[in-house]
This record gives structure tokens, C-alpha cells and sequence, in this order.
């Protein structure tokens, strides 16, 4: 086992092109409330983007890309891949120790000063329902809830170096973040959801940007 080097830490915001539906889950739905609230945190009351989210659609995205990943569309498990060695595995045979740590990214300052002055809510509600082929009417209409487009969390990736990693988790997260900012975050992304832009990206309190990343998709 080789020894933990150094950290290098990955902050910036995240900034919401269009809305964001990361859902809370059906425990959550209160009385009379929408069919599909977004996560929110309890203290503040305001959305905010799970690590998890961020970690699991990236490492698809990846896994896409590098098709690597089980028969039945699950995640990869060989143990050996960048992929397992960066966002982790439960393969018995390895050994490895996961090198990405995603923080969940709360509602930047800025966000919540411009919602107060503009006296407006976090989220909206949508309704949406499927439209009957033949009559044109609207079928089953659910409401979900979306984080408003314009608003930005801030984000930190961690990264744990050992010796002789190199570069290559730090490469393969920048293309992650690269990919997601071409797909989607959270629910409904084929209909207008979830696209997201990464800002002010530092590297261990460097500025640096996605552009020329590998990742031609
Ligand atoms: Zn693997």
C-alpha cells in the first residue's frame, strides 16, 4: 500500500443554466406540497446539490465515455480501472483506497443575497403531463419543484494523492467535469433540466479552467 501524499482540493461554483431537479424523495412530501420536492437543507430551508449527485452522474458520464460498466448497465467493479481506483469499489480483491471525496455544494452567498433583494423563491413549480396522441389534451399532470436557472452553489472536490497516482485521478475528474457540463444534473435532463456551468475553478487555490481537457464526446 503506497502512502497518502497530499490532498488537492477542486472548489468553484456551480452555476444553474436551466432549473435543477435533484428530487428529496417520496418520505419527504409534505401535505398538500408538490408530488416531487427537490432536496433542501433543513437547517436554511434552500436547495442544495448532494455530492452524491455530483459524483454519480459523473462517474456514468465517465463510464459512458470509457464503456466500462456491468452487462445490466451498472456501475464498474473491476477493482483496477482509473474509475474504481477514483470513485471507488466494493471488489474483495481490491485493495484500493477511493480517491474522490464530493462535499455536497451549498447556495453561494451571492445566490441567497440576490434572492432576498429580489424577493424571490429558490425553487418553482412545474407542472408537466403527457399530452393524449389523439385529443391533444393534457394526461396525469404531476408538479415538481426545480431550483430556479441563475442561481450557484459552491463546490469542493478533495482528492487523495498517494505516491505514484500522478495526475491521473486529477485528469480524469477534469474530464468528468467536462461532461457533465455537456449533459445534465438531477432528474428530467432530456426536457430542459439540469444544465450546469462550472466557475471560478480553482486548484488547490489556483485558477484553472476545463478547457482542453480530453473528453472530444
Ligand atoms: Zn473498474
Amino acid at each position: 500500500m503506497n502512502k497518502l501524499e497530499k490532498f488537492q482540493i477542486i472548489t468553484g461554483g456551480i452555476v444553474l443554466l436551466t432549473g435543477l431537479h435533484i428530487g428529496a424523495g417520496k418520505e419527504v412530501v409534505e401535505i398538500g406540497g408538490i408530488d416531487n420536492p427537490v432536496v433542501k437543507n433543513p437547517l436554511t430551508g434552500f436547495p442544495y446539490i448532494p455530492g452524491s449527485s455530483l459524483k454519480g452522474k459523473m462517474r456514468c458520464l465517465l463510464e459512458l465515455k470509457e464503456k466500462k460498466y456491468t452487462d445490466k448497465g451498472g456501475p464498474c467493479n473491476c477493482g483496477n480501472c482509473d474509475i474504481c481506483r477514483t470513485f471507488g469499489n466494493t471488489n474483495k480483491d481490491s485493495k484500493d483506497i477511493t480517491r474522490v471525496l464530493f462535499r455536497d455544494a451549498f447556495l453561494s452567498d451571492d445566490s441567497v443575497k440576490k434572492l432576498s433583494e429580489k424577493e424571490l423563491l429558490s425553487t418553482e413549480e412545474k407542472t408537466e403531463n403527457t399530452v393524449d396522441r389523439l385529443t391533444g389534451t393534457a394526461l396525469h399532470p404531476r408538479t415538481t419543484e426545480r431550483v430556479i436557472a441563475g442561481l450557484a452553489f459552491d463546490f469542493e472536490i478533495a482528492l487523495r494523492v498517494f505516491e505514484n497516482d500522478g495526475d491521473t485521478c486529477l485528469n480524469l475528474i477534469k474530464e468528468g467535469m467536462s461532461l457533465l457540463e455537456k449533459d445534465t444534473l438531477g432528474g428530467s435532463g432530456s426536457r430542459g433540466y439540469g444544465k450546469i456551468e462550472f466557475k471560478s475553478l480553482k486548484l488547490d487555490g489556483k485558477d484553472f479552467s476545463l478547457n482542453g481537457e480530453r473528453g472530444q464526446v
